[in-house]
């Protein structure tokens, strides 16, 4: 059972507790992108595991009415132990969500993954026409060359502005430099994608760049945001726009929750105002 305030953040330790959330984020327009918590597994089981798991929740999806999809981590699906275990493995998931019509995200991480994430990404994207998406990150300086890459693959791009420390020599470390260039590839993106786009931020400059670019070139967008974050904003734009919420469950809750702890005081103090409320 997970204890208050990391509930805010985790929906639960089963996928039944969390397609019980996701049933109250579609009540309020809200959909969902369900993530099983597990990364950087040295051995095939656990990466086995887990890939099961979400072949069970496609299951669950596909039979709900619910409005959801998955998203999972390349090294969550084994690519710490090579590229050809990470592509069969997703591949498995990919290939079982396509047949009950589940999109799958893939998360992408830190960037010595990028290149072995997008390639397969690419392959699948290219074999299920549009039932999966993967992220980039803004604060790395490739990205905009792999955003043009991507331009004709046929699925889904999420922008993020990047979670991970990177090197200054292949990364932009300053957060105005990086809100610089995340709105650079939206702006990209809206002239030349067609549709796909998801703008992974909580940001709301980014946000509203984000519904400027949309207003101007007409291009589908839809705006994803993390469980327990701006909730009230993820609301109010549901009833406009298309909004997912990156729903995390399972037992590995404990670093994502510190994860999001020490990233912003907001959280913290989100978190303690929910808990003297009860
Ligand atoms: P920030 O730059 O952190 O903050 C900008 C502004 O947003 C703040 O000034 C504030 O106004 C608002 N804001 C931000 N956080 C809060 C808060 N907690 N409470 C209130 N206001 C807030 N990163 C990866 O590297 N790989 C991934 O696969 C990946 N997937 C993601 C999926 C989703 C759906 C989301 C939302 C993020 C994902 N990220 C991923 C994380 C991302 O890279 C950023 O680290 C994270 O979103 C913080 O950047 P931001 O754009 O949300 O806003």
């Amino acid at each position: 059972m997970i204890p208050p305030i990391a509930n805010h953040f985790v929906a639960g330790e089963s996928p039944a507790t969390a397609l019980e959330h996701v049933r109250r984020l579609n009540d309020r327009d809200v959909k969902a992108i369900l993530n099983l918590l597990g990364e950087h597994y040295d051995d095939r089981d656990a990466a086995a595991a887990d890939a099961a798991e979400y072949r069970r929740l496609v299951d669950d999806i596909a039979n709900s009415s619910l409005e959801a999809c998955i998203s999972v981590k390349p090294s969550q699906l084994g690519l710490d132990l090579g590229e050809d275990v990470f592509r069969e493995t997703l591949a498995g998931v990919v290939d079982a969500a396509a047949d009950r019509d589940v999109f799958v995200w893939i998360d992408m991480e830190d960037h010595t993954t990028t290149d072995a994430t997008l390639d397969a990404y690419e392959e699948l994207a290219r074999a299920h026409e549009g039932g999966v998406g993967v992220c980039v990150q803004a604060n790395l300086k490739r990205t905009r060359e792999d955003v043009e890459r991507l331009a004709d693959v046929p699925g889904k791009v999420r922008f993020v502005k990047g979670a991970y420390d990177e090197p200054a020599d292949i990364a932009y470390r300053d957060a105005d430099r990086v809100d610089r260039e995340y709105e650079a590839l939206l702006e990209y993106a809206f002239e030349h994608y067609d549709g796909g786009i998801a703008v992974g931020s909580h940001d709301p400059a980014m946000i509203d760049h984000a519904i400027d670019c949309h207003e101007t070139h007409g291009t589908d967008f839809e705006i994803q945001m993390l469980m327990g974050v701006r909730e009230d904003a993820q609301n109010e734009l549901a009833a406009e726009y298309s909004v997912y919420q990156y729903v995390p469950y399972g037992d590995r809750w404990k670093s994502y929750f510190y994860r999001r702890m020490t990233e912003r005081t907001a959280n913290v103090r989100f978190a303690l105002r929910a808990l003297l409320d009860r």
